[in-house]
């Protein structure tokens, strides 16, 4: 594996000599829905950046929330960028208005997850196909009737369907109807947000065929998010793993799922199920949820659940179960940091009564009563229950980074290409200063 650090940046392409058509940088969508209690907006891309080659299938996976959508959304301005830049053969996508937007928009398509509310139940299946067409006033109306029946042939629909409504149709063949509506104004570009996980698990495969099909006759490029990794290995040629609104992985796919680089990957993967019983396999079980994405931590964005961050050299040798306490430890002092207390929880403090998250005795006892507490551990620990009993969550917040924090929560990582293929990994360990996730990932597994 290359320890080259390639900066802020990942180098996408597979091959130098692709035909990049969408180069994305510094990309990012906040939502600023301060509402009545906070003016923190929700980071839901927070600056990424790739390319999308021609003709080829780029995937994009992560759990849910990580803002796979947003990005997909984003890319065909139907979110707007709170900064960054979307080449489009050059273009910057971003500054397009008027005339020149309206042409973007007929180039890039979205087919959707749901086919069932992407389908307007009163318009007959010619009218739902022809909508775009007349909205860009597209050639003749004659001309339209038959791009429509054109189209439904083209998805293995039949032209006499023309006059049939959505009920009618199965959802399989409700997400025919889609994908020729989507294919109406020839785009160059289609996102595929999640556009079989809605179907039967014998419809997906037609359907995916069908994608595979289009793709060869029209030289479509596809953007395909989807959380079915089995499905992304089989139809995509590169893949980009998201966390918390960043890249953290993107690279060739059979090789990204032979052999992850990042520790986000690794846990993604490991969640797979094998179809063979007798090969055994060692799942990572992440603790705790995702982050809020309108508090990202600062430094990497996978370090609050990360099961190889690294740590402070002197708590190195530190039993994995009590480190895995502290961190949950400083969770709960960050949520007890930016909780707004309730008029009853201020009347209760002020009685001298417990608030939120328990009695802070309690919680203490909790995650740490069961397990064998070094003394240097341990009158930290002290400290930082006296600066809580005190409300003062900022001291003992500052106190638990003082000591136990290390590179991963204090800076965000650079990019790293691991393989020479440009595959690359957003992730402190991949420099020459630190063991690699997969040296830790073998060690903890002998
Ligand atoms: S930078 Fe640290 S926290 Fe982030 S993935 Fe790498 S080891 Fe884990």
């Amino acid at each position: 594996m290359s320890q080259d650090v390639t900066g802020t940046r990942p180098v996408a392409s597979s091959d130098a000599d692709d035909d990049v058509m969408i180069e994305v940088e510094g990309l990012k969508t906040y939502y600023d829905d301060s509402g009545l209690f906070s003016k923190t907006p929700v980071k839901a891309v927070d600056g990424v950046s790739f390319e999308i080659n021609r003709g080829e299938t780029l995937g994009l996976v992560g759990e849910s929330g990580c803002g796979k959508t947003t990005l997909g959304r984003t890319l065909l301005r139907l979110e707007d960028a709170t900064a960054g830049e979307i080449r489009f053969d050059g273009t910057d996508i971003t500054e397009l208005d008027g005339t020149e937007l309206q042409h973007w928009r007929r180039n890039a398509q979205m087919v959707f997850q749901d086919p069932d509310s992407s389908l307007n139940d009163r318009m007959t299946i010619g009218e739902i196909i022809r909508e775009p067409l007349d909205v860009h006033d597209w050639k003749t109306p004659r001309e339209r009737r038959q791009r429509v029946k054109e189209l439904l042939a083209t998805v293995g629909l039949q032209r006499e369907h023309y006059y049939r409504y959505p009920h009618q149709f199965s959802g399989g063949q409700r997400q025919r109807i889609s994908i020729a509506r989507t294919l109406a104004l020839e785009p160059d570009f289609v996102v595929l947000d999640e556009p079989v996980s809605a179907l039967d698990v014998s419809v997906q495969a037609e359907i995916i065929n069908l994608l595979e099909d289009l793709q060869e006759e029209f030289g479509l490029t596809y953007l395909f998010i989807a959380h079915d990794l089995s499905v992304v290995r089989y139809l995509c040629d590169r893949v980009a793993v998201m966390y918390l609104g960043n890249i953290m992985e993107i690279g060739p796919t059979e090789e990204l799922f032979e052999k992850p680089a990042n520790p986000y990957t690794h846990a993604l993967l490991s969640a797979i199920p094998e179809p063979d019983p007798t090969v055994e396999r060692d799942r990572i079980t992440l603790h705790g949820t995702p982050p809020n994405p309108r508090y990202p931590p600062t430094g990497c964005p996978f370090s609050t659940r990360c099961p190889v961050r690294i740590r402070p050299e002197e708590y190195r040798d530190l039993d994995d179960e009590l480190w895995t306490r502290l961190v949950t430890l400083r969770d709960l002092i960050n949520e007890r940091k930016r909780a707004e207390l309730s008029i009853r929880e201020r009347v209760r403090s002020k009685l001298g009564k417990d608030i939120r998250f328990g009695a802070i005795d309690e919680t203490f006892e909790e995650l740490f009563g069961d397990l064998d507490v070094p003394s240097k551990v341990q009158s930290v620990l002290d400290e930082i229950e006296a600066h809580l009993h005190d409300q003062n969550e900022e001291a003992a917040l500052s106190l638990f980074n003082e000591e136990f924090a290390s590179v991963c929560d204090r800076e965000p990582p650079e990019y790293y290409e691991v393989s020479n293929s440009g595959r690359e990994s957003f992730c402190h360990r991949h420099s020459v200063d630190y063991e690699s996730p997969d040296t830790v990932f073998d060690r903890r597994n002998q």
